[in-house]
């Protein structure tokens, strides 16, 4: 096919045109942020269309969210100048691994209608498990050994090859049962997410056919944010690469993030010895950012060690200095950051206006949402949580979709679990347990065993005659998910009436219950855009944000994590303060790994501003219920004072605080306005003066009181101190700890202001 003309092309510059155009063999494009990686490599995909090396279905490109998928399908559909057929292989590694493994299924033990389990269900078949095998859950409690597996499985480390050197985990348990695990979920035809990956790795590994079937199939492989893959991402995408070896990726170390979850940016470095001969393209012009914005970031992320290290320029104008303010507390700091969004609407200080689709917000942690979300509730400012708590993990969204998992698949034992006796049928522990043991030993899943129970009469009263109506219901609406002229939103709702579940909600007092139904409706709303209950619930289980849906202007408010990749004209980072950004955990760790991948955190924040970039700080915030004081972040101190222009929060210096101080709590607390202020990072911004800036190591005197963390604890237990850190329990008195604290020495402590350290 002769190529036709490709305008796309020049809207490159010519680094990003050599990789481009450089079509086979392995290339790697390491550039900073916004330097145009992404276009290029969506330009790529075009590339590669126009000049007929590939069909769309040839191509498989990996994204690091849904939507940034979605967004790169539109934007080669805009450069190619039409619409493109379907491009079934661009995705997340977890929307293409699904995929592929219904096909595969059978070759690790599944069919291929297999479930995949939420963390929710992941815990309590953990939990389960942990029972079954007397272990004490309350010193080795499920989420630590799901954080174990999912590591492990990050690894690609099967329960067979999992090194000896992690024999010791979960106090020695942690192999057999995670063996266990792996067995429970073939039993229930189910994987968690990590699975996805591991059983594809292993199918390509043991089955030489199937890997040479997609080596050829996939001509042309793309990776975006190759900086955040992990090491079963890395191993999947290397043998599926390694016979053309036709693979672009693209990233930046000083963007690596997702450390905690497992990534290596070592799969960045070792590109080039894995694929020898590979052309490595650097680009350094900067198309994003102001010079401000750009010299403040690059000046943040100097502070690490062991960067490759990049050059970043840019022809933009000046614009603004990146803007700093600090606030008495966090309602106050949401308080402005929402008179000046709508400040910036209508165009302020010189300011151009702004669309709230242009603001953003990014947090550090997902709880500082709540104060934005209540603030912009209040004055009417439209926005939208992006990856944040979502709509599909609220309870009766939960409920409601397990009843639909059970009807799509009557084999899906958790879902069952989940909605036995909800609404309440009479069907408590005991009776739940004769389910399961019916189950058991006659090897059937639930609802069968539930049956095997009912016609042996081995249940009576009240839950007998509920058991039977439920399971009578469960059969007819499977029945009915293949009756034609019913939707599958009609269904839905069946369900939810006969069930009982809906009427729940309707005679629930509580004052959540309104809202709860209305939640409901909106999933049954959800449900038009797919074609059954199977396809929306397999959509549910993959997405990652919940930003779909109605289309008028809103601010973004999101984490820092989510908002890699992305871009806004202006951009607020509130909470800049130690303790929070970074985060006390990578304060107190020894060495500098941690606080290091903070830094690029607030690396990637600031790069995702084109012209505002807005950052402020708290000195008080109130933290499960307890005001605690704050300094600000050591990372405003490594912002470069000529670059950066200090606010002054209204009423400072007007005495208007003084009705905004928070309550005092007793316990140590509250700041007095002076440590904020008096803080070297604050100073010197005050003063403007020309003194490079000095980071200074700070004392952390921050209290974090963790009210959950009442438990019992034991001697030689492990816990964490948000002031002391990490230390091992010696003794125990009443409510009181004492504890060898690792860097603290020993100290006595109140019981409940230690969690568990591995929690
Ligand atoms: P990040 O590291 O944050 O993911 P990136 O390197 O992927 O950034 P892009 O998102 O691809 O950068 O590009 C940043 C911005 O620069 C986009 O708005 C893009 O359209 C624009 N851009 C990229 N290359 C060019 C170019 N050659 N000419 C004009 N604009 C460009
Ligand atoms: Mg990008």
């Amino acid at each position: 096919m002769a190529a036709r003309p490709a305008p796309y092309l020049d809207e490159l510059n010519p680094a990003q045109r050599a990789a481009v155009e450089a079509l086979d063999g392995p290339v790697l494009m390491l550039a900073g942020a916004g330097t145009g990686k992404t276009k290029a490599l969506t330009a790529r995909i075009v590339h590669l269309l126009n000049t007929g090396r590939a069909q769309p279905n040839e191509i498989l490109s990996v994204t690091f969210t849904n939507k940034a998928a979605r967004e790169m399908k539109e934007r080669v559909g805009r450069m190619l100048g039409q619409a493109v057929e379907g491009m079934p292989w661009l995705g997340t590694f977890h929307a293409i691994c699904v995929k592929l493994l219904r096909r595969h299924a059978e070759l690790v033990g599944l069919k291929s209608n297999f479930t995949i389990l939420d963390t929710d269900d992941q815990i309590r078949l953990l939990k389960q498990l942990i029972a079954a095998n007397n272990i004490d859950d309350k010193r080795w409690p499920a989420r630590q050994l799901a954080g174990i597996i999912d590591h492990w499985k990050n690894r690609a480390w099967t329960p067979e090859n999992v090194p000896g050197a992690e024999a010791g985990a979960f106090n020695g348990r942690g192999i057999e049962l995670y063996t266990q695990y792996q067995t429970r979920l073939r039993e229930l035809n189910a994987t968690d997410f990590g699975d996805l990956l591991l059983h594809m790795v292993t199918i390509f590994q043991q089955h030489d056919d199937v890997l040479a079937q997609y080596r050829r199939w996939f001509k042309y492989i793309l990776v975006d944010e190759y900086q955040d893959t992990n090491v079963a991402q890395y191993l999947w995408l290397r043998l599926l690469a390694g016979g053309h070896k036709n693979i672009c990726c693209v990233g930046d170390d000083d963007q690596s993030i997702y450390g905690w979850r497992g990534a290596e940016v070592g799969n960045i470095l070792r590109f080039e010895k894995d694929f020898p001969g590979a052309q490595v393209v650097r680009l350094e012009q900067n198309y994003r950012s102001t010079p401000h914005i750009l010299a403040a970031a690059s000046n943040v992320i100097s502070g690490n060690e062991g960067r490759l290290g990049k050059t970043l320029w840019t022809e933009s104008e000046h614009g603004e200095k990146v803007r700093l303010i600090g606030h008495w507390d966090g309602e106050e700091e949401a308080r402005w950051i929402g008179e000046e969004i709508e400040a910036m609407q209508s165009g302020t200080r010189g300011m151009r206006p702004f669309d709230l689709d242009d603001i953003a917000i990014l947090v550090r942690a997902s709880h500082q949402m709540r104060a934005f979300e209540d603030r912009f509730l209040t004055i009417g400012l439209p926005y939208r949580v992006i990856g944040g708590p979502r709509f599909y993990e609220r309870m009766e969204i939960r409920d409601a979709m397990a009843y639909f998992r059970v009807v799509v698949s009557p084999t899906d034992d958790l879902a069952f679990e989940r909605i036995v006796n909800t609404p309440k049928r009479g069907l408590g522990d005991k009776a739940q347990q004769k389910i399961q043991m019916a189950a058991r030993s006659n090897g059937v899943p639930l609802v069968e065993g539930a049956r095997i129970l009912l016609d042996e009469k081995g249940l009576g009263g009240k839950g007998a005659k509920e058991l039977a109506l439920l399971i009578d219901g469960i059969d007819r609406w499977g029945r009915m998910a293949g009756d034609p002229d019913l939707t599958h939103m009609e269904l839905a709702e069946i369900i939810l009436d006969e069930s009982g579940y809906t009427a729940m909600w309707q005679n629930d007092k509580t004052p959540e219950a309104p809202g709860r139904l209305e939640n409901l409706k909106e999933l049954v709303k959800a449900l038009e855009q797919f074609e059954n209950l199977a396809g929306f619930l397999e959509h549910v289980a993959l997405i990652m944000d919940n930003d779909k849906g109605d289309d008028g202007a809103k601010v973004s408010i999101m984490t820092l994590h989510a908002a890699k990749g992305l871009e806004f004209p202006a951009v607020f980072l509130p909470g800049w303060e130690d303790g929070l950004f970074p985060s006390q955990r990578s304060m107190d760790e020894t060495g500098l790994k941690g606080l290091e991948e903070e830094r690029r955190l607030a690396y990637v924040g600031i790069t995702r501003a084109e012209e505002i970039c807005t950052i402020s700080f708290a000195g008080n915030r109130r933290v499960f219920g307890q005001w605690q004081s704050q300094l600000p972040s050591r990372f405003i101190d490594e912002l470069p004072e000529e670059h950066v222009e200090v606010l002054t929060p209204p009423g400072l210096y007007g005495g208007g605080y003084g009705a905004a101080a928070p309550v005092q709590s007793g316990i140590e607390t509250r700041a007095s306005e002076a440590n904020v202020y008096n803080s070297p990072g604050w100073k010197r911004m005050q003063s403007r003066s020309s003194a490079r800036p000095v980071s200074q190591p700070r004392e952390t005197r921050n209290t974090v009181i963790d009210l959950d963390a009442v438990s019992a604890h034991t001697v030689g237990e492990r816990v964490f101190h948000q002031k002391f850190g990490y230390g091992a329990i010696i003794g125990i008195e009443g409510d009181k700890l004492e504890v060898d604290f690792e860097k603290a020495g020993v100290k006595k402590v109140v019981a409940r202001f230690v969690t568990g350290a591995d929690d």
